[in-house]
């Protein structure tokens, strides 16, 4: 086993990290302050990404994206974790795996111009009545005669919606079958409802989206008839073990930076509050817990990259590194003590913004049901390479 990394991944990193010291760090109170980016600098960081041959990295060269590993990516997404959402998708893009299912004209309408930054897409599976549940969808999409599609339903909680210029929507087409279809913002009887406010994230929109009987036309079906639900979870596999599962490691590892500084600096008592045993067991665990969660990540990624099949590995990660990132931030608080809780330093902000990796992406409990459910039928052996 060779658990270092390259010369250029290690470039790949000092680049990425560097980007976002410099044009992404500096922008985050201001998001914070005002609930969004301004789409001027939103523009400017595109363009700076863009000549730097970091936008759309996830996606192939052959497409115009950066042609990265599963482990070259998984080192860039830990990066990204440091800083926040919304500047994250502009300067990086957040263009999603099903669209490599184009095909001929629908490459030129949808996958190349996200994958070049001109178009930004979202997906669309969640509704108000299915949530965990995602093939208890009740979106509908009709074939009509000429081959077109009619889309009645409602989706909600869709990142990105305002920004994006056209969505990935999971429907029914038929009693047992789901598919997925690209559907432009701006089509007739299309509606974005209101931007959902939540706890943290400030920035990025979650809005509520509409269809009153939408047409689509033929072209705008996604893969095969009734390949939705398996186009949506392959993607989601990968996205979790990016957008989730790195992400929170390298959240909390930005925490933990910023907890260890604070236990030197802080005196109280004539010390340093780093030198109180039970400050240190706070940092100590926080240490151990991000150090295991990035390892399950980088190996979770290796697996992919050989191409095994990392289902079980990326549920295990979803839950470690979530709940990882979720105890990190908790102690974080509690070593800054009021300063944690006061909205002078971000500390509280990080706190706000670490909740919802435990829900997005499929909940702790349903990845704990994934997990348990293999081991049960193939035992503990299940995750050990050894046996
Ligand atoms: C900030 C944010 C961004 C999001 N972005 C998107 C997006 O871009 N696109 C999109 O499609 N969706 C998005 N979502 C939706 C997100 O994926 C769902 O919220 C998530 O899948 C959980 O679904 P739910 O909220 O309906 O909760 P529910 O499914 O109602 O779950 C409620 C509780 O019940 C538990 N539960 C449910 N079923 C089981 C079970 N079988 N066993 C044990 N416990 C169970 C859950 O674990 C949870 O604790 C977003 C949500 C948020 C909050």
């Amino acid at each position: 086993m060779d658990f270092a990394l390259n010369d250029e991944q290690k470039m790949l990193v000092a680049t990425v990290r560097r980007f976002i010291a410099e044009h992404l760090r500096p922008l985050e109170d201001e998001v914070e302050a005002r609930g969004q980016l301004d789409p001027q600098q939103a523009q400017d960081l595109l363009q700076r990404s863009r000549a730097l041959g970091l936008y759309g990295m996830n996606m192939p060269a052959g497409v115009g994206g950066g042609g990265l590993s599963h482990l070259d990516r998984i080192l860039c997404e830990e990066q990204f974790g440091h800083t926040t959402d919304i500047l994250i998708r502009r300067a990086f893009g957040n263009v999603y795996e099903p669209l490599l299912h184009c095909r001929d004209a629908q490459r030129e309408r949808w996958l190349l111009p996200a994958v070049a930054g001109e178009r930004t897409c979202a997906i669309a599976i969640t509704e108000p009545g299915a949530g965990s549940d995602a093939q208890g969808i009740r979106t509908q999409a009709r074939e009509q005669p000429d081959g077109s599609w009619l889309l009645q339903g409602a989706k909600h909680f869709i990142s990105d919606a305002q920004w994006s210029d056209f969505f990935l929507v999971s429907a029914r087409t038929g009693e047992r079958e789901i598919s997925m279809f690209m559907v432009d913002k701006g089509l007739p009887g299309f509606t974005l409802g209101k931007d959902q406010s939540m706890m943290g994230l400030r920035g990025t929109p979650h809005m509520e989206l509409f269809f009153d009987d939408v047409r689509l036309e033929p072209q705008a079906l996604l893969g095969q008839r009734g390949q939705g639900f398996k186009l949506a979870m392959g993607a989601l596999n990968v996205v979790r073990l990016a957008q989730v599962g790195a992400r929170a490691v390298g959240k909390a590892s930005h925490v933990c930076e910023r907890m260890l500084g604070w236990a030197q600096e802080r005196r109280q008592f004539g010390s340093p509050i780093g030198d109180f045993q039970m400050v240190q067991q706070m940092l100590a665990d926080s240490v151990i817990e991000i150090n295991a969660a990035r390892w399950m990540v980088y190996h979770a990624a290796w697996m992919l990259d050989q191409g095994l099949d990392a289902r079980e590995p990326i549920a295990m990660v979803k839950v470690h590194a979530a709940e990882t990132l979720g105890r990190v931030v908790d102690r974080a608080v509690q070593v800054f003590g009021g300063m944690g809780y006061c909205r002078d330093l971000p500390i509280e902000r990080y706190y706000r913004d670490a909740r919802i990796y435990r829900i997005f992406d499929g909940t702790s409990e349903i990845h704990r049901g994934v997990i348990a459910r293999s081991a049960l039928r193939k035992g503990a052996a299940l995750f050990d390479p050894a046996a």
